[in-house]
């Protein structure tokens, strides 16, 4: 039997309709969207701001346990950055095991739906025992995310990471012989991966390379053309062009900077995801918003890390794809991200609203265009089938509660712009994931198990 719901205000591609009726099949696929009730059936009532739920497109779960762990100077070296960050990260993660891993993304997962995402892409590099020795199962560090998402109840696009060297050139250091394989062994990991998706039906498997420095060329095209052999329609992410470091790494090494090099060489298209591509020259900005490839912004890590600030006005003047993540997840908030992201160019050119438009109708809202512009962008990365409350797409539906304070007195036109940038309050209510509510009136049912969870590994990880 298919649900109706009446949503008080529900977004809509073109706008919102108020009130908005949701026909959600058994399959947990939209159906039909209507302004009117088409049928004498039984309604249920939703007030408050339905939203379509975002997909997160750039997270390594396990950093989570790093939130905080890091805002300190050591005082081994007169300048942090993210190289440095990067050994403290390296050591943390040497200690992990198989279920501190699955407790930690647990958490991550969690408070991902509580602030309103409903899938991830899951950049998964930590494929082995420290030291390098493998699992009896080789998936086993994938399946504990897969477990976690599913305990969670968010989509998942699961991307195992193909990591092959320390850096240009160079072998593995040892705290690296965790995340490395060749591209035999790791295309048969994704082979795996597949195996499990029907137990799950919000799983889903793409690919990633970690980047140009841990990737060689071959390397680079031999993955590829494997991951198309498994699956002609697999997202592609890679890391690339967060530091000015690596870019004349590989401009030594390979010629071209690093999205040039992609775009001459792999042939980039809707499929890939260019996570940070935060210092791009005006060529590489122009061809990868022709490309069609979505660019991965995760604004609150790269202020973090002090990466610097991606070109966002011009790329997306030139209509570039984007979407948010939150890779080192020392935020798990759409809103945040988003508020982050637009007050980095504010504070950079010292005006407001710099990614609205004048007398564009939706487009003239902040928080209308951030919003729907990493709907769209999240979507196409991670391939979930979402990212609409349009029928033919999964219902995936987050109630913002109008009685909040951040969103009281306020009418769909401003709604999104209140939840971006009217105060830090949380007005996420309910998710509905895949037809399926996963939280209700901002109760999850796991939150006691996954809270008590993390707090026991935490507790053994930082002794
Ligand atoms: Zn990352």
């Amino acid at each position: 039997m298919p649900t109706i719901y009446e949503v008080e205000h529900l977004h809509q591609p073109s706008g919102w309709l108020s009130p908005g009726y949701l026909e959600i099949d058994d399959r947990g696929v939209i159906v039909r969207v209507s302004g009117h009730r088409a049928t004498s059936e039984e309604t249920q009532t939703l007030a408050g701001f339905g939203v379509p739920g975002l997909s997160n497109l750039h997270s390594h779960a396990f950093q989570r346990g790093l939130a905080g762990r890091t805002e300190h100077v050591t005082g081994e070296r007169a300048e942090a950055n993210l190289w440095t960050w990067r050994e403290q990260m390296y050591r943390f993660v040497d200690r992990l095991t198989p279920e501190d891993y699955e407790a930690i993304a647990s958490l991550a997962y969690l408070e991902m739906l509580q602030f309103g995402f409903t899938s991830v892409c899951e950049f998964h590099y930590v494929h082995h025992q420290s030291g390098g020795a493998r699992y009896d199962n080789p998936a086993e560090m994938s399946d504990r995310l897969i477990a976690a998402a599913d305990r969670a109840g968010l989509g998942l696009t699961i991307l195992p990471v193909l990591y092959a060297h320390g850096g240009i050139g160079k072998p593995p250091e040892k705290a690296q012989l965790r995340f490395v394989h060749g591209v035999d062994l790791y295309l048969a990991l994704i082979d795996t991966l597949r195996s499990r998706r029907d137990r799950c039906a919000t799983l889903h498997v793409g690919a990633a390379l970690h980047s140009l420095r841990a990737v060689a060329p071959d390397e680079v095209r031999a993955a590829v053309a494997g991951v198309y052999a498994i699956d002609p329609a697999a997202r592609l992410h890679i890391h690339v062009s967060e530091t000015t470091q690596e870019i004349t790494e590989v401009e030594a090494a390979l010629g071209a900077r690093p999205v040039q090099w992609l775009l001459d060489n792999v042939g980039l298209d809707g499929k890939w995801c260019l996570v940070h591509a935060t210092h791009l020259d005006a060529a590489e900005l122009a061809g990868a918003a022709a490309s069609a490839a979505v660019v991965g912004l995760c604004p609150l890590t790269e202020a973090n890390l002090g990466d610097g600030l991606f070109s966002l006005l011009d790329y997306h003047a030139a209509k570039g794809r984007w979407g948010i993540g939150t890779d080192s997840q020392c935020s798990t908030s759409i809103a945040a991200e988003l508020r982050m992201l637009e007050y980095g160019k504010r504070l950079e050119l010292r005006r407001r609203n710099v990614i609205a438009r004048p007398a564009d109708g939706l487009g003239s809202h902040s928080g209308r265009v951030l919003f729907d512009s990493a709907l769209a962008g999240g979507e196409q990365a991670s391939g979930q089938g979402g990212g609409a409350l349009v029928p033919g797409r999964r219902a995936d539906l987050v109630m913002l509660d109008g009685d909040r304070n951040v969103l009281l007195g306020h009418v769909p036109q401003t709604a999104l712009d209140a939840w971006i940038f009217g105060g830090t309050q949380n007005p996420v209510r309910d998710v509905m994931v895949a037809g399926k509510w996963v939280i209700r009136d901002g109760r999850h049912p796991k939150e006691p198990a996954i809270r008590e969870a993390y707090r026991d590994c935490i507790a053994c990880l930082t002794q």
